[in-house]
């Protein structure tokens, strides 16, 4: 079943380049209205369990030195048919193919520092979100 909701962090990269305000409203813009939200560094542990699919990838080890690298937003958001709509709004995950208006088109250089995170299933989107939030920050 949908949940209308889904799961997004402002990674590392974005936040240093200052684009986490712009990348906000490019959200709000487009429909989805912020449950619940942080501002904090994930350690090597969360950001290793977060990503713990890709454990057996090449790129492994760089995605989590780069996720524990400066600090990102973390973020609920709240829309009809939320997970497939914020990935289309977010845009391939390497920017260089990334289409037009996208935020990782807009925002992101490489596929290392891709600027967002979205989640890619409505269970995903549940798990990620009670993974960084309690029922008492969700509004
Ligand atoms: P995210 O989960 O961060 O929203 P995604 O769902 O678009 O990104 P995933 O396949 O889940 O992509 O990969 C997670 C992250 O791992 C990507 O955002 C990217 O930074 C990195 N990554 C994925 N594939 C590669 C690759 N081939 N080379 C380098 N980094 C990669
Ligand atoms: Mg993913």
């Amino acid at each position: 079943m949908a949940t209308n909701r889904t799961f997004t962090m402002i990674k590392p990269d974005a936040v240093q380049n200052g684009y986490a305000g712009k990348i906000l409203d490019q959200m709000t813009e487009a429909g989805f209205k912020v449950i619940a939200l942080k501002y904090m560094q994930l350690d090597e542990s969360t950001a290793g369990n977060f990503y713990g699919v890709h454990r057996e990838r090449p790129f492994f080890n760089d995605l989590v030195t780069f996720m524990t690298s400066g600090p990102i937003y973390a973020a609920i958001l709240e829309k009809e048919n939320a997970v497939e709509d914020f990935r289309a709004l977010i845009g391939a995950t390497n920017p260089a193919e990334a289409a037009e208006g996208t935020i990782r088109q807009r925002f992101a250089k490489s596929i290392d520092a891709n600027a967002v995170h979205g989640s890619d299933s409505d269970v995903n989107a549940d798990i990620e979100g009670s993974f960084f939030f309690s029922q008492f920050e969700r509004f």
